[in-house]
């Protein structure tokens, strides 16, 4: 992960595509927007930290100092890209501004990019950027369960299903904070191996705060969960609401903007979408989330990314259908 600190000033984005175009006409005006994030107090050397530069006729820096010459792009989700930033301005501002999701076919059309593959490479590049690295874990009372994922739930609980991916959710009930009498807070989704204790317990320590409340459904995988740092209270199956609620919302968002065709070796892929769609889902400004989304790529390490793009960081399991083959439906 890099070692900054992307922290610019919270309302300097676009209001709307007109502000969005006017703001980002050149690739000049994309590079000074990056440089303000990345180096919100200006130029620092990654290198010896000297905040002298002279900027070079390839628009690079060079550190006054130690000579070492950087762009703002490096150890960037946009390391050695090849394309304009300009057009990478365009297609988060595009994903950011669909209600429910973006799909390979609508980017390609929107950039005009030549190749289908492309487009889908870059969603999935931008979809690692979702995930903020070092964000907070949930805290409070959390709801936790487990879903499948490409079909039915069949056959008992930790034994796995054929074909099935198994995600587990944790999610914030605040319905005791809550004024509006809607209370739920920020989500978290993970591919997990199987439902045993061990694989529960290492996702609850990995997305809740000790010391919070956990409330699960009776199955034996949760019954250790008080000896690891939490309150635990058993519910009945059926009282976990707003982690049912949760599934199904993401099972008819994948169906929806995925037609459910998911290939799993990318589902946590989706998974990151839909928990950063979701946790900003009462974001009043869309350029809000495009800055968001900018903001994260720019901590997003370009290699782990890499890696899931091309499906090698994610669980093994297959579902049939596969994303490539998907007919994208407009929305
Ligand atoms: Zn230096």
């Amino acid at each position: 992960m890099p070692q900054y600190v992307v922290s610019g000033i919270m309302d300097d984005f676009p209001k709307n595509l007109t502000d969005f175009r006017e703001r980002f006409s050149t690739e000049e005006s994309c590079i000074d927007y990056l440089i303000s994030l990345r180096w919100p107090n200006g130029f620092e050397c990654p290198i010896c930290g000297k905040k002298k530069m002279r900027r070079t006729t390839r628009g690079l820096f060079e550190c006054q100092k130690c000579l070492r010459q950087t762009s703002v792009t490096a150890g960037t989700l946009f390391h050695d890209t090849r394309k304009p930033l300009r057009l990478w301005f365009e297609a988060m501002w595009h994903i950011t501004n669909q209600k429910y999701g973006a799909n390979a076919l609508g980017l390609q059309r929107v950039l005009g990019l030549g190749s289908y593959h492309t487009a889908w490479q870059w969603l999935h590049r931008l979809r690692c950027a979702m995930v903020r690295p070092g964000r907070d874990k949930l805290s409070g009372t959390v709801e936790i369960d487990e879903t499948y994922i490409g079909g039915e739930r069949s056959g008992k609980r930790g034994r796995g299903a054929d074909n099935k991916a198994l995600v587990a959710v944790a999610i914030e009930d605040k319905s005791k904070e809550s004024t509006t009498g809607k209370g739920i807070g920020r989500i978290r989704l993970q591919l997990i191996p199987n439902a045993s204790a061990e694989s529960l317990k290492d996702f609850i320590k990995a997305n809740v705060n000790e010391g919070s409340c956990i409330r699960t459904d009776g199955w034996s995988g949760y019954h250790s969960v008080s000896t690891i740092g939490y309150e635990h209270v058993v519910a009945n199956s059926m009282d976990l609401k707003i982690a049912h609620l949760s599934i199904s919302l993401l099972k008819r968002w994948l169906l929806g903007t995925y037609q459910g065709a998911v290939n799993s070796t990318h589902l946590s892929s989706y998974l990151d979408e839909f928990t950063f769609r979701f946790n900003r889902r009462t974001s009043g400004s869309r350029g809000q989330l495009f800055y968001r989304l900018l903001q994260q790529s720019l901590l997003s390490d370009p290699v782990s990314c890499k890696e899931i793009v091309g499906g090698k960081a994610t669980h093994a399991s297959t579902i049939s259908e596969n994303v490539d083959n998907l007919q994208d439906i407009p929305f």
